[in-house]
């Protein structure tokens, strides 16, 4: 058995099928994956469902999308998860779903405001979406990581989410809250006016949220 990243690519097929069961995806869409390293990734395979997924199925591949470990064929979306590593060194883990509110959201072409305070702490503000690219493009990869340069999540137009973070667990986490924070806008639409968290407080957090993310000095 092929050893190497082993730990890493265990936790990229825990995060997928903990993936599965919260709801975030059906079948074999959305993916996961994980910095390993400098210019490499270990990403989930394409078209393959994640209730199952084993570390052994998980490939690893290098910032050109070249296969360095595994014998399936990686992600459709990969690019989209190079830009993100490349735009942002912070982020070490990006998840992207097509959870049903947030689909709505896509659709729609209507961003998330920030309704409730964990947006901005642990997103950075509302989540913008992007220009509609075709799936697994360049286009779509480059709208990807500009709406994601200074939030931790984006809706992708007539798609679906990405949401990235420090680590896998707060990658999944800031999806989760996406698509949470999609069914109150959603219903809160329905039924009256939104209303948002006031100014001031969201300018607070932001500082907050910037402050948690910027390199560490000592
Ligand atoms: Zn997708």
């Amino acid at each position: 058995m092929e050893t190497r990243w082993y730990k890493e690519r265990e936790a990229v097929a825990e995060a997928s099928r903990e993936m599965a069961r919260k709801g975030l995806v059906s079948g074999s869409s959305g993916n996961v994956s994980m910095r390993v390293g400098e210019r490499l990734l270990a990403i989930t395979p394409s078209r393959k469902r994640y209730d199952q997924l084993a570390a052994e199925q998980i490939q690893v591949i290098d910032f050109d999308g070249e296969p360095v470990l595994g014998d399936q064929v990686p992600s459709v979306e990969s690019l989209m998860h190079i830009a993100a590593y490349q735009k942002r060194a912070d982020v070490n883990a990006v998840v992207h779903t097509h959870s049903l509110y947030a689909s709505v959201l896509a659709v729609t072409h209507l961003e998330l405001p920030p309704l409730i305070d964990e947006m901005v702490t642990s997103i950075g503000g509302e989540v913008r979406v992007t220009q509609y690219a075709f799936p697994s493009t360049e286009d779509l990869a480059h709208n990807a990581a500009s709406a994601l340069r200074d939030r931790n999540a984006a809706i992708l137009a007539n798609h679906g989410v990405v949401g990235v973070g420090v680590d896998l667990h707060e990658a999944l986490a800031v999806c989760e809250l996406v698509e949470r924070a999609s069914k109150v806008f959603v219903f809160a639409k329905l039924i009256g006016k939104v209303h948002l968290l006031p100014e001031e407080i969201i300018a607070t957090e932001k500082e907050l949220f910037t402050m948690m993310r910027s390199p560490k000095t000592s």
